[in-house]
């Protein structure tokens, strides 16, 4: 089903690496270690559902265009379907049905009741105008109205969209329902039933983390030396929260490129910066240029890939000088080079760990949704630092108790829970 989608440019790149093929390793993997019978393994190997709608939009020109979009829906074992919606060039429906997939991984290892989804739609933002992604965001929502809902499946923000997306397929949603549905999706604005909190939740959730494997080794945030590749949504938001922890940030990027400070970056004027310039963080007083593939081998406590998937690949891991790297980004570490760190020592803190925080308060902003309450943003940060911690403390001890490392250790809890609830449900018919 998936190797038809496939398409021949991806097919004949030497350096291609599919995402499909290395979510499917790690959860074979995980059933190995497990023990897990093979008729089990065979049901969480495929997607249950998956869904390429056609959008046609018409542009600021008055041409057509036609998009393709897509939405997967891994595993609905534990709970309804849940997962961001992507734009971004470089999306395929294999790496929407891989990020379904460690979607279920991560709710799961969280404990929290839902099934992983995904969804995307490979354009470049910033070559349409507002009301164009206004359009492809309503047209994409309608095509999916009987897919989605809040007790089916429930699109959040993932890389090139925002709240702002999120309150359009809310609105789109609603109308075509007769009523207000708050909770067909999270990462919306406040006005409109959105969680306080939501916005930094992914961030926020790195940086607790990072700050239990740092206090492992016996370190703490205030002067710790970080990297971060990526400055949107997580990057931005971990690169805040650490420099207020008294972290140094010594190095962050984009897409356009990436800025060096030895003495560590003043990260919010850095925000302020971007939010003027709107082209990126190069050109920020008192740093230095740097590449993206510079940042990578920086030497620092701690490396951030907050961006794309396979970032860290054979051809540079060994050039990696951190001594934790943390997966805020989902799969930037490709299988290979995984090995290659942990075999030299390096903690590598798992992507449906690390970044986990994002889908966390994307499930208190539900429950607040449906039962009418709100909280404040203390008690959102506190109820996400106590998940975050315990599955923290959880994949620690499964990784001790098996002699496994942190990735394999993450995803045997995540992959055995579902298996668990999936022998127990049973098969229908
Ligand atoms: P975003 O679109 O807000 O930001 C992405 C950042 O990456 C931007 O700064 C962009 O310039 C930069 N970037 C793009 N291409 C790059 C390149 N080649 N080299 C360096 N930087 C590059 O996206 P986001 O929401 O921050 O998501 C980032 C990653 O985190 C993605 O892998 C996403 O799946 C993952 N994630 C996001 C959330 C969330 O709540 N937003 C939750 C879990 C995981």
């Amino acid at each position: 089903m998936l190797s038809s989608s496939l398409s021949q440019l991806e097919k004949e790149s030497p350096a291609y690496i599919c995402p499909y093929d290395q979510a499917c390793s790690y959860l074979e993997e995980a059933a190995k270690e497990l023990k897990l019978d093979q008729s089990i393994l065979e049901v969480l190997s495929h997607p249950r559902k998956v869904v390429t709608v056609s959008i046609p939009v018409k542009r600021d020109n008055s041409q057509v265009q036609v998009l393709a979009g897509h939405r997967v829906q891994h595993c609905d074992i534990l709970g309804p379907y849940k997962g961001g919606t992507r734009y971004h060039p470089a999306v395929t429906l294999r790496e929407v049905s891989a990020l379904a997939m460690l979607m279920t991984w991560k709710c799961a290892l969280l404990g929290i009741p839902y099934g992983g989804a995904k969804g995307g739609i490979a354009i470049d933002p910033k070559f349409y105008s507002v009301g164009e992604l206004e359009r492809i965001t309503r047209r994409y929502t309608s095509e999916l109205i009987k897919d989605i809902g809040p007790a089916v499946d429930i699109p959040a923000p993932d890389m090139g969209t925002s709240a702002r997306e999120m309150a359009w397929m809310m609105d789109t949603y609603s109308v075509n329902v007769g009523h207000a549905v708050p909770g067909v999706v999270t990462g919306k604005p406040i006005s409109i039933g959105g969680s306080r909190g939501r916005e930094m939740a992914t961030g926020r959730g790195v940086m607790f983390i990072i700050r239990e494997a740092l206090a492992d080794k016996g370190q703490s945030l205030a002067g710790a030396r970080i990297a971060i590749q990526g400055f949107g949504n997580v990057g931005s938001a971990a690169a805040l929260l650490l420099h207020e922890a008294g972290a140094k940030v010594i190095a962050v990027s984009t897409g356009s490129g990436g800025i060096f400070c030895e003495d560590g970056l003043d990260i919010p004027a850095l925000k302020a910066y971007v939010a003027e310039n709107r082209k990126g963080v190069v050109g920020f007083e008192h740093t230095t240029p740097i590449s993206n593939a510079d940042l990578l081998t920086l030497p620092c406590d701690v490396l951030i890939p907050a961006a794309l998937e396979n970032q860290i690949t054979e051809d540079n891991v060994n050039q990696i000088q951190a001594k934790i790297v943390a997966e805020a980004a989902n799969g930037p570490v490709t299988l290979v080079a995984n090995q290659v760190l942990e075999s030299k020592g390096v903690t590598v803190l798992p992507d449906i760990l690390a970044n986990a925080g994002g889908v966390v308060v994307s499930y208190l902003e539900w429950v607040q949704g449906l039962s009418y309450v709100f909280w404040d943003e203390e008690r959102v940060n506190k109820e996400l630092e106590n998940l975050m911690v315990q599955a923290y403390r959880q994949v620690m001890q499964q990784s001790k108790i098996r002699q496994i490392p942190l990735r394999l250790a993450a995803y045997t809890l995540g992959v055995g829970r579902v298996a668990q609830a999936l022998s127990d449900r049973g098969l229908y018919p």
